[in-house]
């Protein structure tokens, strides 16, 4: 004898859509959608008094939209139909762009008195230093080896990643001007001027300069 087990029916996981902060701004109503975002029911602000048919729709997670020209059930009944069949997924907002002037040095203490920053990053004492690998002691951030080896070092990318936060943070102020950003390590040829390529990397328009780079290898 066999014994079929019937499968249970694996309840549908209902997706509860969060209203998101950027909604348009005459929107009246939102219904949650398959993919979890939300189609916005909106109105005319500039004819609805006059024009019965003054409703819309748009879909913050593919896009999609409506005209303004339906009555406000069948505006409603078409956003939620499509609502009802989207599975478009939300999409991490984009990180706004640093639009202020941002200027990058790097530089070695050992070379002199760190330039004057807004922020001043001292990379000597909690990473890494190539410089006590013989074989990349002559080398510099020039030499792809170099930066492989910086940038793989436990800690880099989350510090390029909060200094990225931190300069937006700053461009984010009311007042403006350029923003100076000095990072230094001991002899400025390996850790900070591959730290510093790589923010300047990251920020469009950054300018770079590396101080101390060219610097011949201090015997320490
Ligand atoms: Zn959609």
């Amino acid at each position: 004898m066999t014994t079929t087990i019937q499968p249970t029916a694996t309840p549908a996981t209902p997706v509860f859509a969060t209203v998101p902060a950027n909604l348009p701004e005459n929107t009246i109503a939102v219904f949650g959608t398959l993919g979890g975002t939300v189609v916005a029911l909106t109105k005319d602000p500039e004819t609805f008094r006059t024009n019965t048919a003054a409703f819309a729709w748009v879909c913050l997670g593919c896009g999609s939209q409506s005209a303004y020209a339906h009555p406000r059930e069948t505006a409603r009944d078409s956003a939620n139909g499509h609502a009802g069949q989207c599975r478009s997924l939300p999409m991490p907002p984009a990180p706004a762009p640093i639009l202020a002037q941002v200027e990058i040095t790097s530089f070695g203490y050992l070379h002199g008195t760190p330039p004057t920053a807004h922020i001043t990053v001292d990379l000597r004492h909690h990473y890494r230093d190539p410089h006590v690998r013989p074989e990349l002691r002559h080398l510099t951030a020039h030499d792809q080896t170099v930066r492989d080896t910086v940038l793989g070092t436990a800690g880099i990318p989350a510090l390029l990643d909060s200094l990225t936060a931190t300069i937006a943070a700053y461009a984010a102020g009311p007042r403006t001007g350029p923003i100076t950003i000095a990072v230094g390590c001991a002899g400025g040829r390996h850790r900070a001027a591959t730290v510093a390529a790589e923010l300047a990397h990251r920020i469009p328009g950054a300018t770079l300069i590396h101080r101390d780079l060219h610097q011949s290898v201090v015997e320490r």
